[in-house]
């Protein structure tokens, strides 16, 4: 194991893995910084030749961010989105066409998989904490007693006066499962504008990659769900999106099962049967609402789902730590996760 990756380390200019840049692999003409967007950090790395390039691009993503957070945050007070969830069995609320866009996009992603992928998950928020020190697991009955709350066919949308509402009172929405692969396309966005080709962005599971590294294709590492320093598989990728969903991220044990943050909507537990997901995609957006998606699915309807859409390409790792990846998907290298 060591051999393999300090052999792609050599052959490859800017290994990235989606959870983390190698600083040994920084080099002339790479730039990288870091600003925050939605609780994670969103890292931008651009290959320019002129420092200054690079400055005005990092600045420009920042602003995209902070307007993106104002909009999309459901923990921020006076945000579209939290006004929403307080009208919930009140009022329909108007809302930015861009928050109507994400919430239209998500209701389309809970129908294409059944609701596994459900935004109205976050009608159970209080009752499940993953903050380090604070966490907690509710009870059945807690749990039993929101589920009626959480169903996507209960988010009205009128397209014609841009309003959303949630039928119930008590309901929310949270788009974090979609919201960071939209910020990703946006800082992008901002950076092919201020006329950079080659760059890479990525909010925690959630990666962008633009034209290509300073000595060849951008080389990305798909990590074991298990061993955080461990790569399973590499790709080259150029114009593409990367997502990722694990049960690592948010996460605790309590009496040796592991509580993670991906919740199956049908149960208001998280979801058995995977421990990462990787979907590469046209865009952003798309591919982390189906990393989550299919992460909730499982490996079989979730390899169903990815095989049905066109451009999409997945790897999932299963909850007995095998690999299952879809025909299109071309890997530069995989291993099998260390552990069964
Ligand atoms: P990450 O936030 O680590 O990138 P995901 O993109 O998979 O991971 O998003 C997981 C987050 O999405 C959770 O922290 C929670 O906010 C929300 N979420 C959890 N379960 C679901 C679900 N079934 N459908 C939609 N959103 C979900
Ligand atoms: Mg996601």
């Amino acid at each position: 194991m060591e051999f393999f990756i300090k052999r792609i380390q050599l052959a490859f200019t800017a290994l990235i893995f989606l959870s983390a840049l190698i600083p040994s692999a920084a080099q002339a003409g790479l730039f990288t910084k870091k600003t925050s967007i939605m609780g994670t950090d969103l890292e931008v790395t651009v290959s320019v030749e002129d420092a200054s390039l690079a400055d005005a691009a990092f600045s420009s993503v920042e602003d995209e961010m902070a307007r993106i957070e104002a909009l999309m945050s459901e923990w921020k007070e006076g945000t579209p989105v939290s006004d929403i969830n307080r009208h919930a069995g009140i009022k329909p609320v108007a809302v930015p066409d861009e928050v109507f866009k994400i919430i239209t996009d998500a209701v389309l992603i809970s129908e294409a998989s059944g609701g596994a992928f459900d935004v109205t998950w976050a009608s159970m928020r209080g009752l499940w904490s993953f903050t380090p020190g604070n966490e907690r697991l509710p009870s059945k009955d807690e749990v039993d007693g929101r589920l009626g709350l959480v169903d996507y066919r209960n988010i009205v949308l009128d397209p014609a006066k841009k309003t959303v509402y949630l039928k119930k009172r008590g309901m929310a929405i949270g788009l974090g499962a979609i919201s960071k692969g939209y910020a990703v396309d946006f800082a992008m966005k901002m950076i092919a504008s201020s006329g950079i080709k080659d760059a890479i962005v990525k909010a925690g599971g959630d990666m962008r990659v633009q034209g290509r590294g300073p000595d060849g294709p951008w080389k990305i590492g798909i990590r074991d769900p298990r061993e955080k320093d461990r790569l399973i598989a590499t790709l080259e990728v150029s114009n593409a999106s990367i997502s990722t969903s694990g049960d690592y991220e948010r996460s605790f044990i309590k009496d040796g099962v592991l509580y993670h943050h991906i919740m199956d909507p049908k149960t208001g537990f998280p979801a058995r049967g995977t421990r990462s997901v990787t979907v590469l995609g046209p865009d952003t957006e798309t591919t982390d609402a189906l990393s989550t998606a299919v992460f909730v699915l499982g490996p079989v309807a979730g390899m169903g789902l990815i095989k049905s859409l066109k451009g999409i390409e997945a790897l999932i790792v299963d909850s007995n730590g095998r690999i299952h990846s879809s025909p299109g998907i071309s890997l530069v290298a995989t291993v099998a996760p260390a552990r069964p």
